[in-house]
């Protein structure tokens, strides 16, 4: 007997999303088995948390499963679940009115490729809706734990739009999904198929996943109660000792809670004992998340005690800037009613969190001796990673072991590390130099990289946005201070310092002619071949803080170069040369302009700088003609 019958609309990007789930999403179709395993697991879990409180809850059928049946005459496949279950309220708020905060990135993130798009389903919680990418009408029937069973409810759809929702009798608790195959995935109803999929996706679901035998019809012609076979190791993998556990088993563990297609780059599995027990098993992922650079964003880490699973994104396990590593964390000895309240400032998490920082910076150091997979790494998670020499003052100097960047030495693309660059460098320098610049190429053809390049000393070259910041931070490594390249007097190693050569008549009448525009003009031991640069001032903020800084709206202070010029240049001792007053300021203009073009930054007023050039050349057409 049915009530309340009423048809819903699904939401807007609901309905984008299903038309493109229905439409488009072919290769890899079959993660949706993935993902109703995985909702009906959520949802054993769900079940087992809130038991904790009210027993009553488990009803008299305390054992978790999750059951996969096919019925090749219907053309159904059912996966049903004796979790927590659904509400009616639920059901439709879960189920199609309320777009999941995922729903809306999922569809900015979309490719167009079928392939790579099918990939993001997972990842964006917007699991339940690829039932519909083999099924041409899902029916869900449910009902939640200590509700009667009139209370259940029946939810009906073929996604085009609108769905159903009524109330229904239901005797067994929690939920079963049909799904009415679609003509071209009843490949789906072969049972070797779907067990199949279960083994590749679902494996290390930690409840048993039962599949029905195939019912035969008995001699009486009736169907025969299914006899029902578990298909899945249904383990707490990473209770299970370390040495028992294959690669392709981590492997598809990483997979399954990360929702992932790809392999792990590296993982470390460990057991704590001890008067702080806990076991935990970390991934690095070869790939990262569409939100890594949201701070706010997801969390890998799942919180389990003693086995019962308590938390998705346990933030408090992890600092923020290794919020890319996923796993699970089991420590058996933490109150089973922690909140994440709780966990904020409980001295046995601080604990836990800091023994793990540790290990995921010692996984990491053992990665980087592959200096290739780093890289792949590196490419993916470096600049986060990064955050952490301003966060993690405790690891500083283990984050800086792992920092990679570019160099003025070395071949195109490729990267060094802090050891390797002292490895390299001379006997004797006791420093480590390094340019900031808005890109590597205005880096590697700056000015100031010519009296290195001239001594033979390697320059690092940092044009990430966050760099400035974070070697702010970073004012030495294994004892050696590092150095901006580019910013107050020179002090170079093996030199009498800072290298000084007096004043000149020329600086002070460039330095009045310019006026407010510089801070000062004075002679340089930074150039060989260009003519004049800038320099910052010894305290003075980078141009990348002040990017920063201004998209942050703070207000940023008046900043005023210094102006170095090479008294050995030919423009320069021809412009020491120029007695017009006119001719001179015309040039000391031209040559701060020029300064500031090689350090990647506009003129104040370009329009004049023009016009300046324009003159020159025309000066220099007549005067050759
Ligand atoms: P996600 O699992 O990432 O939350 P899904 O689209 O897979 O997103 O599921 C949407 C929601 O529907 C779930 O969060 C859950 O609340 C509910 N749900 C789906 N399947 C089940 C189930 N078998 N039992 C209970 N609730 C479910
Ligand atoms: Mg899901």
């Amino acid at each position: 007997m049915t009530q309340n019958r009423e048809t819903r609309g699904f939401q807007a990007e609901v309905s984008r999303l299903l038309n493109l789930m229905i439409h488009s999403l072919y290769s890899n179709r079959e993660i949706f088995l993935r993902e109703l395993v995985s909702n009906a697991s959520d949802a054993c879990d769900k079940l087992r948390f809130e038991a904790l409180d009210d027993a009553a809850l488990l009803e008299r059928d305390p054992e978790p499963w999750i059951r996969i049946a096919a019925d090749a005459d219907l053309g159904t496949l059912t996966i049903a679940d004796n979790g927590i279950g659904m509400s009616r309220e639920e059901v439709i708020d879960n189920l199609g009115t309320i777009a999941r905060s995922g729903t809306e990135k999922f569809l900015a993130g979309l490719t167009g490729e079928s392939k790579k798009d099918a990939q993001l389903i997972g990842q964006f919680g917007v699991g339940f809706y690829s039932a519909f990418i083999v099924a041409e009408r899902v029916e869900v029937f449910s009902r939640r734990a200590g509700a009667a069973s009139n209370e259940g409810v029946h939810w009906e759809s073929d996604g085009q739009g609108e769905f159903i929702v009524e109330d229904v009798e239901r005797e067994p608790r929690g939920t079963s999904v049909v799904l009415h195959l679609r003509e071209d995935a009843r490949e789906f109803l072969d049972t070797f198929k779907v067990r199949e999929v279960v083994r590749q996706y679902s494996d290390h679901v930690a409840f048993p996943i039962l599949m029905a035998k195939p019912a035969e019809a008995g001699d009486d012609g009736e169907k025969r109660d299914s006899e029902w076979e578990t298909i899945n190791s249904a383990t707490a993998l990473w209770q299970r000792p370390r040495n028992e556990v294959s690669d392709e088993e981590y492997q598809g563990f990483y997979k399954h809670i990360a929702h992932d297609f790809q392999d792990p780059l590296t993982w470390s599995h460990n057991k704590v004992e001890g008067a702080l027990e806990y076991t935990s098993l970390l991934y690095v992922p070869a790939r990262a998340p569409f939100d890594l650079h949201h701070r706010e964003g997801n969390r890998g880490l799942k919180l389990y005690v003693q086995r019962v699973f308590i938390m998705d994104d346990a933030e408090q396990f992890l600092p923020l800037y290794l919020r890319f590593i996923k796993g699970v964390v089991d420590a058996p000895n933490l109150p089973l009613n922690v909140s994440r309240e709780l966990l904020q400032d409980y001295g046995p998490v601080k604990k836990i969190r800091a023994a793990l920082t540790k290990r995921v910076l010692q996984m990491l150091k053992k990665l980087s001796q592959d200096e290739q997979r780093y890289a792949g790494f590196w490419a993916q998670f470096g600049q986060v990673l990064k955050e952490g020499i301003g966060e993690d003052g405790d690891n500083r100097e283990a984050i800086a072991a792992l920092l990679r960047f570019s160099s003025s030495a070395g071949e195109e693309g490729a990267t060094v590390g802090l050891d390797s660059y002292l490895e390299r460098a001379a006997e004797g320098q006791e420093r480590i130099y390094y340019l900031l610049a808005d890109n590597l190429s205005a880096a590697r053809n700056s000015p100031h990289l010519e009296v290195f390049r001239k001594k033979g000393i390697e320059v690092l070259l940092l044009t990430e946005r966050v760099d400035e910041w974070m070697v702010g931070f970073l004012n030495e490594y294994q004892g050696k201070s590092l150095v901006n390249a580019a910013r107050g007097e020179l002090e170079m190693d093996g030199e009498d310092t800072p290298a000084k050569i007096g004043d000149s008549p020329l600086t002070g009448r460039l330095a009045e002619v310019l006026g407010e525009q510089v801070e000062t003009v004075r002679p340089t031991a930074r150039l060989v071949e260009s003519p004049a640069c800038l320099v910052l001032g010894k305290d003075e903020l980078g141009p990348q803080m002040r990017m920063m800084l201004e998209a942050a709206g703070q207000s940023v202070p008046e900043s005023k170069p210094v102006l170095e010029v090479n008294l050995s240049h030919p423009l320069i001792e021809r412009l020491a040369r120029v007695e017009a007053d006119g001719e001179f300021a015309e040039m000391a203009e031209l040559l701060l302009d020029q300064a500031l073009l090689a350090e990647g930054q506009l003129p104040r007023d370009p329009a004049a700088t023009a016009r300046r050039l324009n003159r020159l050349l025309q000066e220099h057409a007549s005067g050759g003609a």
